[in-house]
């Protein structure tokens, strides 16, 4: 591969892992397996390696994925929190045991013990108590979740025993026993709401709820693993975790400590049938330098430490006969095909359907009509075919055609040069991609608007709604004459067209569905425009210096707003109400006189808004962190040179919802990270984003893994 063929290859990786890292850390809902993301990660690793020019400092290679939300105080992590180098291989796993023998070159024992497959969570006990409870976040900070963690039945509020240091941090997983999930989907299902795919997505997405009573609720546990060195005074980890569990701690007891490789093999062999029985999710085994000062002595990279390394068990297979295919069109227009399969049962489920991503696939399979596919479910979500068993062919079978026509509409379909899908070009008029627009205006995360899909079905097909302003223009007296419809019903549906009249512009850009803009993305460019009208008047060179948006992102931007009718309705919802601009309220005052702040990452408000915020209050603003710093300012993602600086120079860090506190008349809440308006002291105007672009301090490297870059938003109109 050429250099500027690795080029483009590695933008492809990024984007597609930094898209795949958000869904599986924030939304927790991945769409691909680990497998796959795993393979796409060493890829990326390898051109890196290759073309170590290529190589940019928000590179998923080089950081943690993020599972910062707003909503959460976040508070940094007294010692990074990393992930795991990890690999399917056993060779690479006596590379691994090669290497640490190598540098060492003394003699030492390994921990070797089961990979749970949870959510990784952070305990500090301060005078034995449990002071704070943080989620690994972006490894630098997390989000302050201690409220939920207090409600996890078998995590201790205090220590028991005697030897605890005054204050320590302990971490491990927040796991969800397969019962519990079943149960819960099972509530779910009744009740409507998306299904959870897997333990995993269930224990993370319970962690993160607003509602501690519920968490309760949830029947999640932990088991803990790992106590980072200079803690605790214990020769070897081993030692360590025994203190932590005599402490009342519940540590994960399926450990051993092994000294050649023929031992660690013995176990990943042992368990890899035995864990099928365990009441809760592994995905593989942890095989850790067990001496705290060899741990120490071999360090760390970026991202993992070198005194580890994970082994994970490849997902689940099963074979089964395809006994017919459906092609699917999505909100983009895009045409999937599906397979109906003779139910099997994978990884505790029924598996019925498997996607065939598209007809590339079908053809790289060389699948023909009632093959018998192999099934996998990597990481237990969307099943997937991977392979086809030639030997069950039944002699002439027909390899499958691909449709010509859009299932839904009729209209030809189109390949554009470089998609592997088939689309349907008729953006306006196909049926299943109107609706599939107005859904994903009215979701949670877009304009929040109570109404599903069966509603949707409803006033699309009575003409009542084709785009989004049309729900604005919908009114209780048309409603109730409709079947199904309640006075009540018709109001609450009112009501809440109303009150997503209040949703801040960054969610606004998110719900119109430019293409590639994902809810992440739409943040981003609304935070560096401030409005729609400069998002609008943005050139392409413009566009291409909010962080994450690379060109594809760019080129899709212009597309929309080069086409009249999105214009006529970007207007349409400005006249119905909707907020097309961020709005920044200041309270002038003495508060922060004498302080000097040096701000990174990025807030619920522009940069150069909160520079004007803390000037406006007395302030100064920093450009780098030195003695002088009184405060590091650290937004989401902020520079990881800045954070080690700050806190090697024992510079306070603190959060936006912190600063905000410090304002007089603002009210620190977790929301102020959510709300582009925090409360303002009275008085005080709104003072609105008119300059059509905000400069960027583009200096400084941030930790990716918290976006979306990427990847199947639906176009709107
Ligand atoms: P990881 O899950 O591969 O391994 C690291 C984590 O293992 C640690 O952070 C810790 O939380 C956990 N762990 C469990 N038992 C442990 C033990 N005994 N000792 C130490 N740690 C233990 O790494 P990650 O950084 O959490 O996640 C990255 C992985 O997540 C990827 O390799 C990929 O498999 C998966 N992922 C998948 C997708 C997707 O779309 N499917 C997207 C992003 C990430």
């Amino acid at each position: 591969m050429d250099y500027s063929e690795a080029k483009h290859r590695i933008e492809e990786l990024k984007a597609v892992l930094l898209e795949n890292s958000r869904r599986y850390y924030v939304e927790n809902a991945p769409t691909m397996s680990d497998y796959e993301y795993d393979s796409l990660m060493h890829e990326l690793e390898a051109l890196e390696t290759q073309f170590p020019e290529l190589v940019t400092e928000d590179s998923p290679a080089r950081r943690v994925g993020s599972d910062l939300e707003s909503g959460f105080r976040k508070y940094p992590h007294k010692y990074p929190m990393l992930s795991l180098g990890n690999t399917y291989s056993i060779e690479e796993v006596e590379e691994f045991a090669d290497r640490v023998t190598k540098s060492l070159d003394k003699p030492f024992t390994y921990s070797v013990e089961l990979k749970y497959d949870g959510t990784a969570i952070c305990l500090t006990y301060r005078n034995g108590v449990l002071f704070r409870a943080l989620t690994r976040g972006d490894g630098v900070k997390g989000d302050d979740v201690t409220a939920n963690v207090r409600r996890i039945a078998n995590i201790p509020h205090s220590l028991k025993g005697t030897g605890w240091p005054e204050e320590f941090e302990i971490r491990g997983e927040i796991l969800m026993p397969y019962e519990s999930f079943d149960r819960l989907n099972e509530e779910r299902e009744l009740a409507e709401e998306p299904l959870f795919a897997n333990p995993r997505n269930a224990a993370s997405g319970s962690l993160k709820l607003q509602n501690p009573e519920e968490v309760g609720r949830r029947g999640l546990f932990c088991v803990l693993y790992h106590i980072p060195v200079g803690q605790v005074q214990y020769p070897t980890h081993n030692e360590a975790l025994n203190a932590a569990a005599e402490w009342g701690l519940p540590v994960g007891d399926k450990r051993q400590i092994c000294s050649s490789i023929e031992e660690i093999e013995a176990f990943i062999g042992k368990w890899d049938s035995e864990r099928k029985s365990l009441p809760y999710a592994t995905d593989g085994i942890v095989i850790k330098v067990n001496e705290l000062a060899y741990q120490a002595e071999l360090g760390y990279t970026a991202k993992s430490p070198r005194w580890a390394v994970a082994y994970k068990y490849k997902a689940e297979q099963a074979c089964t006969p395809v006994l017919s295919i459906d092609y699917q069109v999505g909100r983009t227009g895009a045409v999937t095909p599906v397979a109906n399969l003779e139910p099997v049962f994978l990884s505790g489920t029924m598996v019925k359907r498997a996607t065939l991503v598209n007809e590339d696939q079908i053809r790289a399979l060389d699948l023909h009509e009632g093959d018998w596919v192999y099934v996998e479910k990597g990481g237990e979500i969307i099943p997937k075919i991977t392979g086809v068993e030639e030997s069950k062919r039944e002699p002439g079978a027909k390899v499958p055609e691909f449709p010509s026509v859009c299932p839904d509409c009729g209209t030809p379909l189109v390949r554009v040069e470089g998609e592997a899908k088939w689309f349907c070009p008729n953006r306006k008029g196909c049926p299943t991609q109107i609706k599939g627009r107005l859904e994903h205006f009215v979701t949670r995360k877009a304009m929040n608007i109570l109404c599903g899909e069966a509603t949707i079905e409803q006033l699309y097909s009575l003409g009542l709604a084709k785009v989004p302003s049309d729900l604005y223009r919908l009114r209780e007296m048309d409603l109730v004459r409709l079947d199904g419809w309640k006075e009540k019903s018709a109001s609450r549906f009112v009501q809440s067209v109303k009150e997503s009249l209040s949703v801040p512009f960054e969610r606004v850009l998110f719900a119109i569905g430019i293409r590639f803009v994902g809810e992440t993305t739409a943040r981003d460019i609304a935070r560096h425009f401030g409005s729609i009208d400069a998002v609008m008047a943005a050139s392409r060179d413009e566009l291409l210096e909010v962080p994450e948006v690379g060109d594809v992102i760019a080129d899709s931007i212009i597309a929309f707003f080069a086409d009249e009718d999105n214009i006529r309705e970007v207007n349409a919802l400005r006249d119905a109400g909707l907020r097309m601009s961020a709005d920044v309220k200041e309270a002038a005052s003495n508060a922060l006189e004498g302080k000097t702040i040096v701000i990174s990452g990025t807030f619920s408000i522009s940069r150069d808004d909160m520079k004007a915020l803390i000037e406006a209050n007395g302030g100064k603003n920093g450009s780098s962190v030195s003695s002088k710093t009184t405060y590091l300012l650290a937004g989401e993602k902020p520079g990881p040179e800045k954070v080690k600086k700050a806190q090697d120079l024992g510079v306070e860090i603190i959060d936006e919802a912190s600063f905000m506190e410090m304002l007089p008349g603002r009210v620190g809440s977790p929301e102020s990270s959510a709300s582009p308006t925090p409360p303002t002291a009275s008085g005080s105007g709104p003072l609105p984003l008119t300059r059509p672009r905000v400069a960027r301090d583009s200096g400084e490297p941030t930790l990716p893994g918290n976006d979306d870059g990427v990847l199947f938003e639906p176009t709107l109109f």
